[in-house]
């Protein structure tokens, strides 16, 4: 089968390399518009169940990416002087720029062709030559767009403005950290993937960002008053910028999924809030799920068709629980009155798909402590 991809990020590699394990003599060519070494981002975090995912598709990357890897069983949620730890959740970090070397590496071993710097302008071009094509080109996909009649794309931008730093403070666990100044409330989403450095992802409601004074401020000023709002936090490190930039957290969904030869994988198909855990994690789950449909189907249409009936309702129930930990920290001003341990309840439970019961088996520890403590709120 001749497999065009366009885009050579998690989705795309991971995709072609299942597809030609399965099969060597697909023949399959990645598009990508960077070079190798361009990157944006600094972690990337994955559920155990995720690695047990990766391992079962291919234990040959699922042995490299877990050799590398940063791992943790704690949350922990800080706010004032308060630092409260939930143990029991099994976590794990590494580098965006490894993760995608170790798949260009695979590619390369597999004879997969990627062509770097190869933006593709004429889809329809490229779908006539394929016998799939799939569009793994990210949250701004132009296949998703030039195909749009057939996809029905839903896309909305969300208020909070969020920005993605790196640090060399080591945050040993997921951080979820609460500051206040006179500008409003900002939380950090934060972790370390290797030796030396953490993911800190800054998010806050418009009305803290434009009293702030954020939208005339230099890249340089930004960080420096960031560095301020979590001056206890990061202990004299720096934030560091990777062109790091203040967005509004883009929420993607599709009607469709595939239209003739064509489906969309990962970020181009389906968002989820970054509180709940990583695109990437979906976006390689998206590829596992898709060659799953090959395996069975006997035609491109009918493998395309299966992927959009087995994986939409997963992907919906997970957007579902994103949604509601998205709006939790949209409204994050709201809890900041009620004391830390009920802020951290409040927290591990905000999407719903963790509940007092889980804490339990996770935390015991934890659920004694909160239940011990009198209530602000009663
Ligand atoms: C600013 C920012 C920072 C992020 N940082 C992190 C992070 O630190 N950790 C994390 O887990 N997630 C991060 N994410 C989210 C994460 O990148 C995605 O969820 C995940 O990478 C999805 O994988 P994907 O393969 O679907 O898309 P992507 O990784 O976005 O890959 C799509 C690829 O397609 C290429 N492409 C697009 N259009 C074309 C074209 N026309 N021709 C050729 N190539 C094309 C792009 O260059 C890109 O390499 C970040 C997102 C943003 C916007």
């Amino acid at each position: 089968m001749k497999i065009n991809i366009i885009g050579g990020g998690p989705a795309g590699m991971y995709f072609a390399i299942l597809m030609k394990q399965a099969d060597a003599a697909h023949d399959i060519t990645i598009y990508e518009r960077n070079g190798p070494d361009d990157t944006f981002g600094w972690g990337v975090v994955f559920s155990g169940k995720t690695l047990a995912n990766l391992r079962d598709a291919d234990a040959i990357s699922h042995a490299e990416i877990t050799r590398e890897f940063e791992a943790w069983d704690n949350v922990d949620v800080v706010q004032g002087h308060d630092k409260i730890s939930i143990h029991g959740n099994s976590f794990s970090g590494i580098a965006r720029i490894r993760l995608l070397k170790i798949l260009r590496a695979r590619c390369e071993r597999l004879g997969i062709r990627i062509h770097f710097r190869s933006e593709v302008g004429d889809i329809d071009a490229l779908k006539r030559e394929s016998d799939l094509l799939i569009g793994a080109d990210g949250v701004n996909s132009s296949v998703r767009q030039r195909y749009a009649d057939h996809f029905q794309p839903n896309l909305s931008a969300r208020p909070n403005k969020y920005i993605w730093y790196g640090t060399n403070q080591l945050f040993h666990g997921l951080t979820l950290t609460f500051r206040e100044n006179d500008a409003g409330v900002f939380a950090a989403h934060s972790y370390k993937f290797n030796q030396t450095t953490s993911t800190f992802i800054i998010e806050c409601d418009p009305e803290t960002w434009s009293r702030g004074g954020f939208a005339e401020m230099s890249d340089g000023d930004t960080r420096e008053c960031l560095e301020q709002v979590f001056a206890e936090d990061l202990h004299g490190h720096e934030l560091l910028s990777n062109n790091s930039k203040w967005i509004n957290f883009a929420l993607v969904k599709n009607a469709h999924w595939q239209f003739e030869n064509v489906v969309l994988l990962g970020d181009a198909l389906h968002t989820a809030h970054f509180s709940i855990g990583s695109g990437t994690k979906l976006a390689m789950e998206d590829a596992i799920a898709l060659k799953q449909c090959f395996d069975r189907a006997s035609s491109v249409s009918a493998a395309l068709a299966q992927f959009e009936e087995v994986r939409k309702p997963v992907i919906e129930d997970y957007q579902a629980a994103a949604y509601e930990s998205m709006l939790w920290f949209e409204n994050g001003r709201a809890y900041m009155r009620i004391t830390p341990i009920e802020l951290a309840y409040a927290l591990m439970t905000r999407s719903g798909r963790v509940d007092r019961e889980t804490l339990i088996r996770r935390d015991p520890a934890f659920i004694a402590a909160y239940e011990r403590q009198p209530r602000a709120s009663s």
